[in-house]
């Protein structure tokens, strides 16, 4: 039965620009900071007599860069891109309807993509409705205007766990661009059907990977049991983990697609294209391969790697210079901790890979101690910096006299830890280290200095 299991998603993200679609408000990343209303204008309310802008450029850039990491064709010229009006009568759109690049009368943005397996049926950039609160009548506009890809796939899919992994490597492809929003996530249509025996149904605004795992399984679980016969909308039930009817295909919405005589057509011309196509990164599944291969990185530590663009373009940049293995505990340990710890990323944090070459070169060449080189990374937040003046001030001691004297000076000021020694308390030796390189302000070369230290415990 497996096999005529068939599933099939329309993928909805926020694209990240700087303005909404069609006015200049601001295109907000994270809606809950701020009070309902409070970034309108009257083209993204929609006021009688107000007529949206051009579209803006960067959404059209970012649709098309989509369309590129997904192996679709863009439409271009002669052929064009044209808005229209998709009709519907809900309080979260006052116009009434809302403006989009699908339908009768349009070319898509794209078609005919490819990505990871699965068909790309077409790809599309509309703008986003209000959020209507029906309990309490609120319409709130902050998000209405902004843009949204739709996504369509062809359903290939087969089972929910091959879903996840699918949209995991989408997502993780689209943040190379930067193209959506991540505060605001993924929402999706999630159609199932078994070949054979039901009819599909589409379940609407499904909004985690999570939860649209759980509706695949919810649904074909059902399909198998009722074995549906007509064409259904569902909704999806977070708390009872269940579908229920929104409506049949005899209600289907008609939406009257009409052009929207306020906008022009939009030309892609092939130059802009060729222009998008010269800026576009590696995709995170060939990154990984290669550092896989070509730099001898086991699966596990690559993938760390790959999780993140910069993250990535960071280590690539690096290991031009320090060997791959010594570079990668820096990076994938000691650099995520210092994020980590800072409750940073990379987007916050000004870094320039020379200033990283620099200071790993100086580990590595034993100019400075690992400890003291852990103590000028956790300074490179927020702005990372040239470690020269900071590398000759820490030099590492490595003179056995020098050190001696600064051993010979803690043995006497540390009596209880040198007859814990002489009892054969192990962590004695482990606590006068610690003292040395406090002392030392952490540049006593380690195994000297604990060399030195055992041969005057003696
Ligand atoms: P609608 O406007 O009704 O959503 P679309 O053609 O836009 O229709 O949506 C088609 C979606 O349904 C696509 O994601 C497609 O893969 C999926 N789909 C089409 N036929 C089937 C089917 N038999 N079983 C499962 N999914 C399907
Ligand atoms: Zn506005
Ligand atoms: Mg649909």
């Amino acid at each position: 039965m497996k096999n005529n299991i068939m599933i099939g998603l329309e993928i909805h993200g926020y694209l990240d620009t700087k303005e909404k679609l069609f006015c200049n408000c601001e295109n907000m990343h994270d809606m809950k900071k701020i009070k309902p209303n409070t970034n309108i204008c009257p083209i993204c309310t929609g006021q009688p007599g107000s007529k949206p802008q051009l579209p803006n450029k960067e959404a059209i850039n970012k649709i098309l860069q989509i369309a590129l990491m997904l192996n679709c064709k863009p439409n271009i010229t002669p052929k064009n891109l044209t808005f229209q009006r998709k009709h519907y009568n809900w309080p979260d759109m006052p116009t009434g309807f809302q403006k989009t690049i699908s339908g009768a009368h349009s070319d898509h943005v794209a078609n005919n993509g490819n990505f990871q397996q699965i068909n790309i049926t077409e790809i599309h950039l509309e703008e986003d409705p209000a959020a209507w609160n029906p309990d309490k009548g609120t319409v709130d506009y902050n998000r209405a205007g902004a843009p949204l890809v739709e996504i369509v796939t062809e359903p290939e899919f087969t089972s929910a766990e091959q879903v996840e992994s699918w949209l995991k490597k989408l997502v993780l492809t689209l943040s190379y661009i930067k193209a959506l929003n991540k505060d605001a996530g993924i929402k999706a249509d999630v159609n199932v059907s078994i070949k054979n025996l039901s009819v599909r149904s589409e379940t609407k605004n499904v909004n985690s990977i999570t939860e649209i795992k759980k509706v695949i399984k919810s649904e074909i679980e059902r399909h198998l049991k009722e074995k549906p016969k007509s064409m259904e909308t569902r909704r999806w039930n977070t708390t009872e983990n269940i579908t229920t009817l929104m409506r049949s295909k005899e209600n289907q919405a008609d939406y009257r697609f009409i052009p929207e005589p306020d906008l022009p057509s939009i030309k892609i011309t092939n130059q802009r294209i060729q222009d998008l196509k010269k800026q576009l990164p590696e995709s995170p599944m060939d990154k990984l391969d290669k550092i896989i291969k070509k730099h001898k990185i086991n699966k596990t530590d690559a993938e760390i790697l790959t999780q993140n663009i910069d993250i990535a373009e960071l280590f690539e940049n690096i290991i031009e210079k320090v060997e791959p293995r010594f570079a990668l505990p820096w990076i994938t340990i000691e650099w995520f901790g210092v994020l980590n710890y800072n409750k940073k990323t990379m987007d916050d944090i000004e870094t320039k890979v020379e200033h990283f070459i620099e200071l790993l070169t100086s580990i590595q060449k034993g100019k400075i101690t690992p400890l003291k080189g852990k103590e000028i990374l956790r300074k490179f937040i927020p702005k990372s910096f040239s470690t020269k003046q900071e590398i000759k001030n820490s030099s590492k001691i490595t003179n056995k006299d020098e050190l001696k004297k600064i051993i010979l000076k803690i043995l006497k000021n540390n009596p209880k830890a040198v007859e814990d020694y002489k009892n054969k308390e192990t962590q004695a030796l482990n606590f006068l280290m610690g003292q040395i390189m406090k002392e030392t302000d952490r540049r006593a070369d380690f195994v000297i200095a604990r060399k030195v230290l055992e041969e005057e415990l003696k």
